[in-house]
């Protein structure tokens, strides 16, 4: 199949080939416009190439005297026109306003419409005519919807019966001579090898099918995972924190169990940032969120509350152990060897932690942690300081 047949069954192609339907609720774009104009012109393409081959076994069976040379040249060029007739309907941009560009049906409808007549006109090499109906019939149903496919099949029926059982033409396969044998071969071998490069095809768009819900799912999970994450730190965002806290109290307050918090904020962020630049206030914050997640258990909830302030999350936690918990991660901090960043950097944190009483609010629990947080800041940072 030449050039075209490649170019044809690569998954690019397929993917463009179900644009045509997937994208038809999305505002198409120009860029869109110019690449269904080319997906169409290859499929023309290939659509002459079909007609050419066909052309050539009528050739043959007019070299062996069957027929006259008229009827492969009339085939050929009444191919090619109706074929060039739906390329210019394409360049024109009359197809764009159809939600199947290819407008499939009338092309099907044409092309049996064509193979019908010269079955009429010829009927001595009829079978020639009527395979061509199969790979018609096989194009178009990579694109029509069963609807379509059902009234395309009722009209070649009635075309059908009003030429076998309402006409006495002798529709006939030939097979007097050897070139009238190797016409019929050749006639089916071309057949069955445009039909199988149509299975290709369509396995091919399978695959893309496939892929692109692969694609789909994750591209939808990463969406997910924006919408809850900070993107700086990886931590939950300040509105999943929130719901995570709300959660947490009706949780708590159904099971008895203690529940935690920690606001926490690093100390002379300020100064960090102008002595060393934004984006290394960037790493440091990263880095700080880093250390953290390594040091809290899988229950505990940790996320950004807003600039370099964070909030902790910790179910099941006496005011105690929430206390040690944050004065280990302190030590952490303080203790981490910042020079990576900048020779002498030091960087440590301060935290408010706060335990749920009966029957309180967030808000009047979170405002107690910041109140812890503001004593922790006021004896002098880098320490932990109980509601
Ligand atoms: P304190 O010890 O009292 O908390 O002092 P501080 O300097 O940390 O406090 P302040 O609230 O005055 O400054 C916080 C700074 O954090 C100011 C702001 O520019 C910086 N900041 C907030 N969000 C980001 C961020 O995403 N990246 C960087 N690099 N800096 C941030
Ligand atoms: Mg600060
Ligand atoms: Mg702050």
């Amino acid at each position: 199949m030449g050039t075209v047949a490649p170019s044809f069954l690569d998954p690019t192609t397929a993917e463009m080939f179900l644009e045509g339907r997937a994208l038809s609720s999305s505002p198409i774009t120009r860029e869109v416009t110019a690449r269904r104009v080319r997906q169409r012109r290859q499929m023309h393409l290939v659509q002459a190439f079909s007609y050419s081959l066909g052309t050539l076994d009528l050739l043959l069976y007019s070299y062996a005297g069957t027929v006259s040379i008229s009827v492969p040249s009339v085939f050929w060029v009444s191919g090619l026109v109706l074929i060039g007739f739906f390329a210019v309907l394409s360049d024109i941009g009359f197809n764009d306003r159809f939600e199947d560009h290819y407008l499939t049906v009338f092309q099907v409808s044409g092309h049996l419409a064509l193979q019908l007549g010269f079955l009429v006109a010829v009927p001595k090499i009829g079978f020639a005519f009527i395979s061509v109906l199969f790979l018609v019939f096989a194009f178009g149903a990579l694109r029509m919807t069963s609807r379509q496919a059902a009234i395309t099949w009722t009209l070649l029926t009635a075309g059908l019966i009003a030429i076998f059982l309402f006409s006495d033409l002798p529709i006939g396969m030939p097979l007097t001579n050897k070139i009238e044998r190797l016409a019929a071969l050749l006639c089916v071998v071309l057949v069955i090898g445009q039909c199988a490069f149509l299975g290709l095809f369509g396995s091919t768009l399978r695959k893309t099918l496939y892929r692109r819900s692969v694609e789909l799912k994750e591209a939808y999970r990463r969406i997910e995972e924006l919408a809850e994450l900070d993107e700086l730190t990886g931590s939950f965002n300040r509105r999943s924190i929130m719901r995570i806290l709300e959660e947490e109290l009706v949780r708590t307050q159904r099971s008895d169990a203690p529940c935690s918090i920690a606001l926490i904020d690093l100390d002379f962020f300020k100064r960090i940032n102008d002595a060393y630049g934004h984006p290394t206030g960037d790493e440091v914050l990263r880095t700080f969120a880093i250390t953290t997640f390594a040091n809290i258990r899988t229950i505990d909830r940790f996320g950004r509350y807003g600039g370099e302030e964070f909030l902790l999350v910790l179910p099941d936690t006496s005011e105690d152990a929430a206390f040690r918990m944050l004065d280990r991660l302190r030590a952490i901090i303080a203790e981490l060897d910042w020079s990576a960043f900048s020779p002498g950097m030091r960087v440590t944190i301060s935290a408010g932690v706060a335990t749920l009483r009966g029957g309180e609010t967030s808000d009047n629990f979170l405002a107690r942690a910041d109140s812890a947080l503001y004593a922790s800041k006021a004896r002098g940072r880098n320490r932990i300081t109980n509601a």
